[in-house]
């Protein structure tokens, strides 16, 4: 039954974004002194990734994360509790030591095609009105996090059945706005 798959709890009833939403406030789940991160904006290419990387909720096949401009992020309370999960990845994820939740990742390296962006899990918000996931994202690795081999096929039928293409990398959208930058950056590519 596709029904049974856990794509992620966010997902299983998609909303969609309201007009001229103006953002909120990301808390971890701690039950006291919680690290509270407000975003000043509306997020973008919001979408489900099975990568090993991304924090995900307990249970879920997948993380739900969505991009906006490091300028709208700011952390509001209890910072001193964020650590960086792996200094050497390419996002910096920001992660509550207690709780474990990733409260913003975020990429140092200027020359980076996704620079001045943080990656943010709406989530962990009280407000609606977030843009909702558009697809999903390294549907593949969920392999390496102990999913069955065998259930493909249904967890990729299930992420179609609600509207989230399935993709072992990013979006062709993103994917190639990688490769554009990278080849923009090598003389490769010029303005048109
Ligand atoms: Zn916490
Ligand atoms: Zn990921």
């Amino acid at each position: 039954m596709s029904t049974a798959v856990n794509i992620h709890p966010a997902v299983d009833n998609i909303k969609r974004a309201d007009a001229g939403f103006a953002g909120g406030t990301l808390t971890c789940l701690c039950a006291s002194n919680p690290v509270t991160v407000q975003i000043t904006g509306q997020v973008a290419h919001n979408h489900v990734c099975g990568c090993t990387k991304c924090w995900k909720p307990a249970g879920a096949l997948f993380a739900q994360v969505a991009v906006v401009g490091r300028d709208k992020v700011r952390v509001t309370a209890n910072e001193d509790k964020l650590q960086v999960v792996d200094e050497s990845a390419t996002i910096q994820r920001h992660a509550c030591r207690d709780c474990g939740v990733h409260m913003y990742g975020r990429i140092e390296n200027t020359g980076h095609a996704f620079y001045g962006l943080d990656f943010v899990h709406t989530e962990l918000s009280k407000e609606s009105g977030w843009a909702g996931p558009e697809f999903a994202a390294f549907v593949s690795s969920i392999i390496e996090a102990g999913a069955r081999p065998e259930n493909m096929g249904a967890i990729r039928a299930r992420l179609t059945e609600i509207g989230l293409p399935p993709y072992d990398a990013l979006s062709p959208p993103l994917m190639d706005a990688i490769s554009t930058h990278v080849a923009k950056t090598r003389g490769v590519l010029k303005d048109a």
